[in-house]
């Protein structure tokens, strides 16, 4: 039993989700929906249309991967990456087309073939949670972005987990674009050694965000005039879970389609966390940028924390140097450590280890994203494990007061009574200016 959709999609198409309902009979146990597009490509940029499939109850997954012909298997005891396994109900079934980009002067061709099928499927897999024994209060480094073949990975679960392993790790957390279906998977992995964090990476026409803690999915979509960016990220934290902007100053369509943050209601806004650092250093998501866009919000009064995310994908370059939070938590679990990020009590290294402290008249004292009442402060900073070469830079208010070499490690206390500064903090950086390390506000309240 089988169906065939198609149709044509235009300029005015671009960044839409195109709804396909379809009725699915009773009895069926496995689905089968071939998708086709033509161009691929029309000059340098290829068309990037992805699909998302509603039973009429939820949600069973998005497949973010850009291939012109794309295969869904939903059974009663499999799934393609991406998608739910499970009983499929009968009645109406909507599959999405999601326009991430359509080249302009050129109509796009596609087609869709939904096949039903009736026979006993497999039974599905069960994963038995795997439990982390608490460790207590400490610093806990690990990756909070993180990519599977369930969106547009090249490796598994497992292989993530390799990649933290390799790098010795204490968490890791898997986000992949607009789904969770790895997400069992990755709780089964969560050991002693290592904690496994969860949540998925909300991907829009105009802008990322990751959605960490998250263990039920939101509707990521936003509608114009419907649901806005501000709406889906208060239902993030309403089920518990962490909002963090991901690479703001990434390049946006066509080079990376909706890479770049233009919500102008979270420019920040409510938003109290973003993800500064995006793979290595030196990569394509204009990092520095990013780091000059956060600094500029400190100066507009807002409280914000920063993260690094590896964003990876699949075996990284070996030259390639990555930058971990190491985050100062209540214990190692997914609800401390996020508590501890969101508090901005972490700083982001790729080497370089960090301490960063103040006191004030007062008698307060404060570490990295506390907040320090009093008319004079004593702020100290202690670096260890940087390179030869590498600068030590204090900077109040996004301006460089300080700076001299690192010299391995080193120790400095600053005296800062002139009231006038809102916020300081330490950057490491090596000989040619590029970022290896860099603490969380302290910031000053009267
Ligand atoms: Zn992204
Ligand atoms: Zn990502």
């Amino acid at each position: 039993m089988s169906l065939h959709i198609e149709g044509t999609l235009i300029d005015q198409d671009n960044h839409r989700h195109i709804a396909h309902h379809f009725t699915l009979p009773e009895g069926v146990t496995r689905l089968d929906i071939d998708f086709e597009y033509v161009p691929k490509r029309v000059d340098k940029y290829a068309n990037l249309l992805t699909l998302s499939l509603f039973d009429p109850q939820v949600e069973r997954g998005t497949g973010h991967r850009g291939q012109p012909h794309q295969h869904v298997m939903v059974s009663t005891g499999a799934a393609t990456p991406g998608y739910q396994a499970g009983a499929l109900p009968s009645g109406t079934w909507n599959i999405i087309i999601n326009s991430n980009l359509i080249n302009p002067g050129s109509p796009v061709n596609y087609h869709f073939d939904i096949t039903f099928g009736f026979d006993p499927q497999p039974e599905p897999i069960v994963w038995m949670n795997g439990t982390t024994q608490p460790r207590g209060t400490g610093w806990y480094r690990g990756d909070l972005h993180g990519h599977t073949v369930h969106s547009d990975g090249s490796w598994d679960v497992d292989g993530l987990l390799g990649f933290a392993r390799q790098n010795q790790l204490d968490f890791v957390t898997l986000t992949d674009h607009n789904t969770l279906s790895a997400l069992p998977q990755m709780d089964s992995r969560s050991s002693d050694e290592l904690l496994t964090m969860g949540g998925f990476e909300l991907t829009t026409f105009y802008g990322h965000a990751l959605a960490l803690g998250i263990r039920q999915l939101v509707d990521w979509r936003v509608r114009p005039d419907e649901r806005t960016m501000t709406q889906i990220k208060a239902e993030i934290e309403a089920s518990g879970g962490l909002f963090v902007i991901a690479h703001p100053m990434a390049p946006g369509d066509p080079i990376c389609t909706g890479c770049q943050w233009e919500y102008d209601d979270l420019m920040p806004g409510s938003a109290r966390v973003v993800e500064i650092w995006n793979e290595h250093w030196d990569s394509s998501s204009n990092n520095e940028e990013a780091l000059q866009l956060w600094y500029q919000w400190l100066n507009q009064g807002y409280t914000l924390a920063a993260t690094v995310g590896t964003d990876i994908h699949g075996e990284p370059n070996p030259n390639l140097e990555f930058g971990f939070n190491h985050v100062f938590a209540g214990s190692l679990s997914e609800k401390a450590i996020l508590e501890a990020v969101r508090q901005g009590h972490n700083y982001l290294s790729s080497g370089p280890q960090l301490t960063f402290t103040g006191t004030s008249s007062s008698a307060t004292t404060a570490m990295m994203g506390d907040v320090l009442h009093g008319k004079t402060c004593q702020i100290t900073g202690c670096w260890s494990a940087c390179r030869e070469g590498d600068i030590v830079r204090f900077i109040v208010n996004g301006q460089v007061k300080d700076e001299f070499s690192a010299d391995t490690s080193g120790e400095h206390t600053w005296q800062l009574d002139d009231n006038s500064a809102t916020w300081c903090l330490i950057e490491v950086r090596d000989q040619n200016g590029s970022l290896r390390a860099i603490t969380n506000p302290i910031f000053f309240q009267p």
